[in-house]
């Protein structure tokens, strides 16, 4: 099966938003084994876009459109694909009752042309929109090829892509279930990991295996189709155990999960409460934790001390350190580290210090960090790295980097 990708919108060709749609489905067909030969953008205009679907059509077996759903003038690719189909637009009680109810929850008055998004090609299986009023849908054609609607914002499209669509698509034939296992990785590059399990990537077949990388992070989804729940979770297991034995140090988490989560988790289930001495994160570890519900039971407090003096004035870190060692030490981080723990009495501190850039520090080259950490009864251990990226790109990484060591 091959497939391609049609984004509706003028504001795409303006160069007013970026196509993150096609890449996403892309990235999305890629990782289930269906190859995309085209992209085409086309503007909210009729007959172009009917051309555009004509010419997509002839070439590809499946047709994803995305965009122009919406209850606006602008708003055509219903009706264009209806066209081109040669089919009527029918009305889809569901699809208005959930509009309806939308709007109801929203504490909104519907207006009239929001009942155009009850219509529905005929014949076209409805994919339900859990994150927005319009419907998406698979129109079947008579020769196998089908044409694919989908939402234009990504809050409606990727959600309905990945739990109405592609089940769909997979499953469309049989009985089967499709099941997801995410597997989050930090510390290690995705390029890396794709060559650590390069051989494992290639022949999969039952689960699927797809690297998706963001942030810093690498995600596998590992996909699995199979009538029977029991093979489901064996053939999962066994495939995430040979991953495993591979890159099982950097895993940290499944499905859902964030470094900031598990490590509120771990410390809250240990009963642990910690500390951070911060210089050029400039209290993002704290910010990061804050962010979640509950860390009162876990985070004590933070100190920003951003200058030497702030650093000697404020978490003790000696003269002589500074001196010998400089600001962005192990000898640092580790007095920074200690200096918190003793100060807010804390069972676990950790410390940041480093060179967010652009500019180098005197030698020492932008992405220069240490982190320090310490543990109740535990020497303090430092952790020197060497990141890449931007100034805001190294304060991120460097407290993932403090989140992952917390996990260690
Ligand atoms: P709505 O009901 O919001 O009108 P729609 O399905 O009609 O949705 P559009 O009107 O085409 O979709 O686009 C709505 C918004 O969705 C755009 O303003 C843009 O923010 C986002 N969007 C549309 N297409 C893309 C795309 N290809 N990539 C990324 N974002 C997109
Ligand atoms: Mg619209």
């Amino acid at each position: 099966m091959n497939a391609e990708i049609i984004a509706v919108g003028s504001e795409l060709l303006l160069g007013q938003i970026a196509n993150t749609n096609g890449q996403y489905i892309s990235k999305q067909l890629a990782s289930v084994g269906v190859d995309v030969y085209s992209h085409t953008v086309v503007g909210d205009n009729e007959d172009r876009l009917f051309k555009t679907i004509s010419e997509g059509f002839a070439r590809a077996d499946l047709l994803i459109l995305t965009g122009g759903l919406g209850p606006t003038k602008d708003d055509l690719t219903k009706d264009t694909v209806a066209k081109f189909c040669e089919r009527k637009l029918v009305y889809d009680q569901e699809a208005l009752d959930h509009i309806e109810a939308y709007f109801k929850r929203h504490n909104r008055t519907m207006t009239p042309n929001n009942k155009k998004q009850a219509y529905v090609i005929e014949g076209a299986h409805v994919l339900a929109n859990r994150h927005g009023m319009a419907p998406g849908m698979v129109v079947q054609l008579a020769n196998e090829k089908r044409i694919v609607l989908l939402p234009g914002p990504p809050s409606e499209m990727k959600p309905m892509f990945e739990k109405e669509l592609l089940p769909f698509l997979l499953g469309a034939n049989d009985q089967a279930s499709i099941t997801s296992r995410v597997l989050h990785f930090f510390g290690i590059g995705e390029s890396q990991l794709e060559t650590d399990l390069e051989d494992i990537i290639e022949n999969q077949q039952n689960p699927t295996i797809a690297p998706l990388a963001s942030d810093g992070e690498v995600k596998l989804r590992l996909t699995v189709k199979h009538t029977d729940e029991n093979e489901i979770k064996r053939l999962l297991d066994e495939t995430e155990s040979v991953i495993m034995d591979r890159v099982g140090d950097y895993l940290y988490g499944y499905d859902e999960t964030t470094l900031v989560k598990e490590v509120s988790r771990y410390l809250d289930e240990q009963g642990l409460t910690v500390a951070c001495a911060e210089s050029f994160t400039g209290g993002l570890f704290a910010s990061e934790l804050v962010s979640l519900p509950g860390a009162s039971s876990i985070l004590t407090g933070s100190i920003t001390a951003y200058t030497e003096e702030a650093k000697t004035a404020l978490l003790g870190v000696s003269q002589k350190t500074l001196q010998d060692h400089g600001v962005v030490s192990e000898a640092c981080a580790a007095e920074m580290a200690q200096g918190i723990q003793e100060r807010l009495q804390t069972d676990v501190a950790i410390s940041f210090t480093g060179v967010a850039g652009p500019e180098k520090q005197g030698d020492l080259e932008p992405g220069t960090v240490v982190i320090g950490i310490v543990f109740p009864q535990q020497p303090v251990r430092t952790i020197p790295l060497s990141l890449s990226g931007g100034r805001n790109a190294v304060r991120m990484r460097a407290v993932k980097y403090g989140f992952f060591y917390l996990l260690d």
